[in-house]
């Protein structure tokens, strides 16, 4: 079955809608995460008939079936990507395919079936055409694009789940941290861990965040808005912040830890990577301890921290608690180039030198 009759739609009434004012005063001052737009899409799967039966309808309560399986066994994956508004008035998601393929790649590990490119990228449009006018305009706004695979079946089988839903939802938004600019405090726990290796933190599955909420109250009562995870089995090497992956200048070189398949292969951590080998900076992929990283912070040698990710874009990082005392840094000159370099290109103000942007048209 090819994409485009995959679909039907199940469009309110026209009187059914909000106000074309009332969408843009809503888009344009929502945070992240919590004004969800008029549509949605969903798709479903079976083993016997694959994907079918696509649906575009009004964003609304789902029916499910209290047995199942994606409640009672946790088989859930997600992605998360940004559709802006360019600065000629078109519409472009960034790297889109890429992705398209995490999220296979999730799916994979919790035995889940991949979603085709193609209907990845048709969902996106079909959802895109229904609710344009929620895109919005502004410095730092985007429209923040949800996709997840959930198990249906109603069974407490212990084995993947035998139907799935895909389903699809936009949220208006702005930077994850809110309006204030400045910088965020992180919390570095050693009575957690985040991700073993073999286990799901490679995947985005959502287990992975309810399986961290423990240690982001503990960071919260630091005064802190995040987590910085440590491998599990030394509790000593900096891994990531658990929704994004950290970098810092350490001697005039970027270093972030490598992909050692307990981080999430963060598409901006890529994305920041290639940017930065262009701009000429020294890029470095190395396992660095939390000892190492306060004795170079304090020798002057670290000069900069940040975190990023696709809600978050770069945030810089101005404290880091830990059991033995806080450090105090921030970001700095490479810090905001580098975030002016990618969002210049995803705000289409900059050339798309690396082929990133995939345009939304029909
Ligand atoms: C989504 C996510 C990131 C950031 O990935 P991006 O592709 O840059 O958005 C980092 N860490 C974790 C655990 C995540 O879930």
């Amino acid at each position: 079955m090819s994409a485009s009759d995959l679909w039907t739609r199940d469009m309110l009434a026209p009187v059914g809608r909000l106000p074309t004012e009332q969408v843009r005063q809503l888009s344009e001052s929502a945070d992240f995460g919590t004004t969800v737009t008029e549509h949605m899409v969903m798709l479903n799967w079976s083993a016997e008939q694959g994907w079918h039966d696509g649906i575009v309808c009004p964003f609304g309560d789902l029916t499910i079936n209290p047995v199942m399986s994606g409640l009672h066994n946790g088989q859930v994956v997600f992605e998360g990507l940004k559709v802006f508004r360019q600065s000629d008035g078109g519409l472009a998601g960034f790297r889109v395919v890429d992705h398209s393929r995490r999220l296979a790649a999730s799916a994979h590990r919790l035995a889940l079936p991949a979603l085709p490119e193609d209907l990845f990228i048709a969902s996106i449009s079909e959802l895109l055409q229904v609710d344009e006018r929620w895109i919005p305009n502004g410095e730092d706004r985007s429209l923040y694009v949800r996709p997840t695979i959930f198990g249906t079946e109603s069974t407490l089988a212990l084995r993947p789940a035998r139907t799935c839903t895909y389903l699809l939802l936009a949220f208006p938004t702005s930077a994850f941290f809110g309006q204030k600019a400045g910088s965020i405090a992180v919390w570095a726990t050693t009575d957690y861990s985040r991700a073993a290796p073999g286990g799901t933190g490679e995947a985005k599955c959502a287990g992975n965040y309810a399986a961290g909420f423990i240690a982001q109250q503990q960071a919260l009562a630091h005064d802190c808005q995040q987590v910085l995870w440590l491998d599990a089995a030394e509790k000593r090497w900096i891994e990531e912040m658990g929704g994004m992956n950290v970098f810092w200048m350490d001697a005039g070189a970027l270093v972030t830890p490598p992909l050692s398949g307990t981080l999430l292969r963060g598409i901006t951590r890529d994305s920041i990577l290639a940017l930065a080998a262009r701009m000429g900076i020294p890029v470095e992929q190395r396992r660095v301890s939390l000892g190492e990283f306060c004795q170079r912070v304090a020798a002057g040698k670290i000069t900069e921290v940040f975190a990023c990710g696709t809600a978050a874009v770069i945030a810089p990082i101005g404290r880091i608690a830990t059991t033995d005392g806080d450090l105090s840094i921030g970001g700095g000159p490479v810090t905001t180039r580098l975030r002016k370099v990618l969002t210049d290109i995803q705000y289409g103000r900059a050339a798309d030198t690396e082929g990133w942007m995939f345009p939304f048209r029909w």
